[in-house]
């Protein structure tokens, strides 16, 4: 067979199997071409929220099609559009009342970014520094890298990353010292936002941290006029337990970003929600004052038609029942590795849990993790470890036996993998 034209994201193909086809997808399940079924026990990288094909959802994209496909959103407006601003208002935390569409969480943090310095720039009182937290990841464009943890990942495009302020990450009981650099950087001026994952911070490893340090960070934003920017990319539509983890620390953001589960995953959409005050900013007759940002795909009929469909699983489903069992049984069985000396920082958070594989110290980090995905790969699961962290973050159709496969997988794979199986 020829070798395939196509260049795979975050993939090393010198070292990389051939890639695996999926030809099918059902709730918690990928189906391959050998007809071989996989538990999607990352939700296809955080994405499908409900299941693979949600009815509701894909029922609305095809009524969708036989009326629309993309119309240019300057100048015009539709139904679908309009809807799903609508329906996020009423769900979104209080103050966030305009809805700018794009069309992945990168471009959403891009668009608070400038959302943010426009602000500033527009009130004449410019401010054009970024706080960030250590560990943070908000996308993979030069914008968002810059905003994000460096290392391997982004050594090679350094010379173009923009420079931020980073708070340390609070691990426990050293929280004061994450919110005294904030204050630090507040006091010293030019602080234009804080831009943060609430609660978990996912790519850089599911590190999870106290609600109560986003409440201190919170109040120091508003105390300083510093913006308060949620990336709840991956945070959102329920991952952490509630609908947005802010509503967790019980704080309101200026600007919050949502993509990933916003159209439970079935197709790419984006959107920024910012306050009254950050629009107003923006609205003079003076033109130069417009928020000039654009791309081509901005709300898109179909999807924004597949994420009114999403609201509508929310609000006729018992999906906060589904979350909250799904934590119940992530806290049972994580509870059987406590102690377990093959593992660290056991956590949970909503739907998600994690654990770290102690894995001895001497450059083998970099290889255990493709390892673990191809053994998790044999029994049938698709889990992708961060490194040596070993997490699952199902769709919420997850069944407790299907979680029971994946917890005695991790179990085997651990001992597999440091040579105790
Ligand atoms: C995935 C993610 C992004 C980037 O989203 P893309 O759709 O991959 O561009 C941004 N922020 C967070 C917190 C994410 O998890």
């Amino acid at each position: 067979m020829t070798r395939s034209p196509v260049w795979h994201p975050f993939t090393q193909h010198a070292l990389e199997p051939p890639m695996k086809r999926i030809v099918a997808t059902e709730g918690a399940y990928l189906t391959d071409e050998n007809g071989h079924r996989m538990l999607d026990a990352i939700s296809s990288w955080w994405v499908i929220t409900h299941g693979h094909r949600h009815p509701t959802i894909m029922q609305a994209i095809r009524t969708a099609t036989e009326t629309y496909d993309q119309i240019i959103f300057a100048e015009y407006t539709h139904a679908p559009a309009e809807q799903l601003a609508r329906g996020l208002i009423e769900i979104a935390p209080a103050g966030l009342q305009h809805v700018f569409y794009s069309d992945s969480g990168s471009t959403a943090v891009e668009v608070a970014l400038k959302m943010a310095l426009g602000y500033f720039h527009n009130s004449g009182t410019p401010r054009n520094r970024i706080v960030v937290m250590e560990h943070g990841y908000h996308g993979d464009t030069i914008g968002t890298m810059s905003t994000g943890a460096r290392g391997v990942f982004n050594a090679a495009y350094e010379p173009l990353l923009f420079g931020v302020d980073q708070l340390p990450f609070p691990e426990p009981g050293d929280e004061q010292a994450t919110l005294a650099a904030f204050e630090t950087y507040c006091k010293s001026g030019g602080v234009a936002a804080l831009l943060i994952e609430p609660l978990v911070l996912g790519a850089g490893g599911m590190k999870m941290y106290d609600a109560k340090v986003l409440a201190g960070l919170k109040e120091i934003a508003s105390r300083y006029g510093c913006l308060f920017i949620a990336d709840e990319v991956m945070t959102g539509w329920g991952r952490t337990g509630a609908m947005f983890a802010c509503e967790q620390a019980g704080i309101l953001p200026d600007i919050m970003c949502t993509s990933k589960g916003l159209t439970g995953g079935a197709l790419p959409l984006a959107a920024t929600l910012c306050t009254g005050e950050i629009f107003d900013a923006h609205l003079s007759t003076d033109r130069r004052k417009t928020f000039f940002h654009s791309s081509s795909y901005t709300a898109n009929p179909i999807a924004c038609a597949a994420a009114v469909a999403n609201l509508e699983v929310w609000r006729t489903e018992p999906v906060g029942e589904r979350i909250h069992g799904i934590g119940q049984f992530h806290r049972t069985r994580l509870s059987r590795f406590e102690g377990d000396k093959r593992f660290a920082n056991i956590r949970q958070a909503g739907t998600i849990a994690a654990l770290d594989l102690k894995v001895p110290a001497g450059g083998y980090l970099a290889e255990v993790g493709p390892r673990m995905r191809a053994l998790f790969r044999e029994r049938g699961l698709l889990i992708r470890p961060l490194g040596n962290v070993i997490y699952l973050m199902p769709p919420y159709c997850v069944s407790e036996s299907d979680l029971d496969r994946a917890y005695d997988a991790i179990d085997e794979v651990a001992s597999t993998v440091l040579g105790q199986g």
